[in-house]
């Protein structure tokens, strides 16, 4: 342990990205959304190509712009206008059915090698909690047994880097922002974040990636989350 982690108590992490790759998983959840609507609904598929989605996601969100943090109730009410566009008597219900067939295939993840034992390992000694914009279920997927909490941009009703999610996280925890330390894979709205609230900062990046942003350097950077059990 380090001088500069010696007092902390509260590690929070984001999730996609961080803690699995979460490109593959949207886009095979997407897929089982569309082969559930070639199924039960399948004009949708065939009137609303790519562009058309993104104009009636744009269309939803100039009408309901707090759906911007909350994009489980985004995704859904886009494939409920498709489901009405095209006609569609039970458009509720089917909604519901094309939903929960991506939010399922959503949580078919694949950890990255080091993320279970680092958590299991940190949450011996430290109050863990996740912090995600995205709609994964800690619940769902048992990392509950490793984090305290679990706030989403959907519960919190703003994005990270807006300071909410991350003052909420002390306030849970209970811990001054010095006491905080945040792990992330995303230079703004992990890194940026938690730095403006006054957290320590941990930059995940795993590709090599330059640093991005001129105003601000993580606190540490890591390649893989073995490393994080020699910083704390
Ligand atoms: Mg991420």
């Amino acid at each position: 342990m380090t001088d500069s982690s010696a007092r902390i108590r509260l590690i929070t992490f984001d999730l996609d990205d961080t803690l699995w790759p979460v490109g593959p998983v949207i886009i095979r959840a997407e897929h089982r959304m569309r082969d559930f609507l070639d199924t039960h609904a399948p004009e949708v598929n065939r009137r609303f190509d790519r562009d058309a989605l993104n104009a009636l996601r744009e269309d939803i969100l100039s009408k309901q712009p707090e759906l911007l943090h909350d994009i489980s109730g985004l995704r859904h009410r886009i494939v409920e206008a498709t489901l009405e566009a095209c006609g569609y008597a039970d458009a509720p219900g089917l909604a519901a059915g094309a939903f929960a067939a991506f939010i399922d295939a959503r949580h078919d993840i694949e950890y990255f090698e080091d993320a279970l034992d680092t958590l299991e390992h940190l949450s011996r000694r430290y109050t863990l909690g996740a912090l995600s914009n995205g709609n994964a279920s800690v619940a769902r997927l048992g990392l509950d047994r490793y984090f305290a909490f679990h706030l989403s941009a959907e519960g919190v009703g703003r994005r990270k880097p807006h300071p909410a999610m991350f003052e909420r996280a002390l306030q849970e925890a209970g811990v001054g922002s010095e006491a905080a330390v945040h792990v992330g894979d995303h230079a703004e709205d992990d890194i940026r974040g938690a730095h403006q609230v006054g957290m320590g900062t941990v930059w995940v990046n795993r590709s090599g990636t330059p640093w991005e942003l001129d105003d601000l350097v993580p606190t540490w950077e890591i390649c893989d989350l073995k490393q994080l059990a020699e910083l704390f």
